[in-house]
């Protein structure tokens, strides 16, 4: 669609990005004992960005011995003195959050409304409320204080870079424990600014890693036996992978992993409101988003209704350049993760469901892929079981209340679920019943660094986020 007017986009200018990049280890950035460089492109125009460095099983060697000389004196400081550290990394994250939106937005495709409005606030958020905690851990109750496990091994995926490293190192920090990081492959870059602003706030050498690389640095990374905590959010396939690497060792494990949420409008919805969270639930960051509500179940009487006023809301949705301060949908992050979605749409058309998409120029350049529809869903189809992790939603029907349970906990995932009605008792009774970690009412994708989020089945264990992520990094005495 053409627009009325194109504001400029916000600056490149802001983010100075170096042509290559070395690793964090023991609070310097070093090459790699091998010495080889892999290259991450902006998705939105296939531009190379930088370079930056493959490690290998020598290199996570040397981060592991890092994390672990620093464990000492790090979980030996007083907790009142290292939430003075996490303060300071929140405060130069907000001071730079315009820089790091901007490189988040050129790295992943996000568009930057989302970066600076969204994943930024939230990064910063979360290193000030695990910052409030590291003080409250020791003599809480009776008896002995809780005990830091020592060094985590931490991976995790390219679709909210920086923000799932903060969920990762601020309560890994805050407890006492030191951290090796290994970043995804596409979106190197922020956990790479992060390490220059833990320098910047003085963290001692060695408490946060940062090696880049391939799935084989995860699986060093993972499998060292200097390792004693594990933190992934990725793919179920890579989580089963490491839960087998990890077990019958003392290496303690939690998992984030994919999802296939429901998003279930009832006849009472709000209409107006629940168009918006249908929106929101699959097209923020191009359904990139594990907890996506990738499945519309929408009460039959108001089928109709609801496809109208979501298809008249699809054709207003800008999608283009990610830096552009009006775009909605930006680029899908690697040529990969396009091929997995096209296969999958596809896939969708093959098996008998209706594909829609709102008339829009996509660039030619980069990794596009049109906001998309598919009604006549039924739950044999694999768009409705499978996740595609883009920006296609799967429309299905339901009765009754009860029909609307068993068709979202039909699934093997139990992440997120959303629930679209006037009847508080119904929601209630249905936040119970449904099989996911996260069930919003009356809105989708809301998060809070003081609420836990993770999986039910294959959507993973464990919980990251407010108390409860707390004690997937202590140890009880
Ligand atoms: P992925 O599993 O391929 O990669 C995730 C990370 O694991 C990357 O850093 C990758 O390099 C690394 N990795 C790959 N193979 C490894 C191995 N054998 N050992 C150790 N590390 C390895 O996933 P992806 O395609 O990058 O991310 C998309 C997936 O992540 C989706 O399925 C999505 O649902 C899931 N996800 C889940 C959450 C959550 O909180 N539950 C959040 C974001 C993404």
């Amino acid at each position: 669609a053409a627009f009325a007017y194109a504001p400029a986009p916000e600056s490149r200018a802001v983010v100075d990005i170096a042509p290559s990049y070395g690793l964090f280890i023991d609070g310097e950035f070093t090459d790699s004992a091998a010495g080889g460089l892999r290259k991450t492109v902006s998705p939105a125009t296939e531009e190379v960005l930088a370079e930056y460095t493959q490690a290998e099983a020598e290199d996570v060697d040397r981060a592991v011995k890092a994390a672990r000389k620093a464990f000492g004196p790090w979980s030996a400081l007083p907790g009142a003195e290292r939430a003075k550290y996490l303060f300071r990394i929140a405060r130069i994250v907000q001071e730079r959050s315009r820089e790091l939106a901007v490189l988040e937005t050129l790295d992943n495709g996000k568009p930057i409304r989302e970066t600076r409005d969204a994943d930024l606030p939230l990064v910063a958020a979360h290193f000030f409320y695990y910052a409030g905690w590291a003080d409250k851990l020791a003599y809480a109750g009776f008896g002995a204080a809780p005990q830091p496990l020592g060094v985590a091994a931490q991976v995790i995926p390219w679709n909210f870079p920086l923000m799932m490293l903060a969920w990762k190192i601020a309560p890994a920090l805050a407890t006492g424990n030191t951290v090796v990081l290994k970043p995804a492959e596409t979106t190197p870059l922020s956990a790479l600014f992060f390490a220059d602003i833990c320098r910047q706030a003085g963290l001692p050498r060695g408490v946060v890693n940062i090696v880049t690389g391939d799935g084989s640095t995860g699986a060093s990374l993972v499998g060292h036996p200097g390792v004693d905590k594990v933190a992934f959010t990725g793919s179920t396939a890579v989580g089963k992978e490491i839960a087998r690497t990890v077990a019958g060792t003392d290496k303690r494990l939690t998992l984030e992993l994919g999802g296939k949420g429901a998003n279930i409008v009832f006849e009472d919805a709000p209409l107006d409101q629940a168009i918006e969270g249908i929106v929101n639930g699959i097209f923020f960051n191009q359904g990139q988003v594990c907890c996506a509500g990738s499945r519309l179940l929408v009460q039959e009487s108001v089928h109709d209704e609801v496809l109208d006023a979501l298809k008249r809301r699809l054709t207003t949705l800008r999608v283009g350049d990610p830096l552009d301060k009006n775009t909605d949908v930006g680029a899908i992050n690697s040529a990969e993760q396009l091929a997995r979605i096209t296969e999958l749409a596809a896939a969708g058309e093959a098996e008998g469901a209706e594909r829609w998409s709102p008339a829009c120029e996509l660039p030619s350049d980069g990794y596009w892929f049109a906001p998309t529809l598919f009604t006549g869903v039924t739950q044999a189809h694999r768009i409705a079981r499978e996740e595609v992790f883009g920006p296609v939603l799967s429309v299905l029907t339901f009765r009754t209340q009860e029909e609307a349970v068993a068709k979202a906990n039909n699934t093997p995932y139990g992440l997120s679920a959303g629930i679209w009605t006037e009847k508080g008792s119904r929601i209630l009774k249905m936040a119970n019943q449904l099989r996911a970690g996260v069930v919003w009412a009356n809105t989708f994708n809301k998060f809070d660094p003081a609420s836990p989020f993770g999986g039910y089945k294959e959507s993973g264990f464990g919980r990251e986020g407010g108390r409860h992520g707390l004690e997937a990094y202590l140890e009880h005495a």
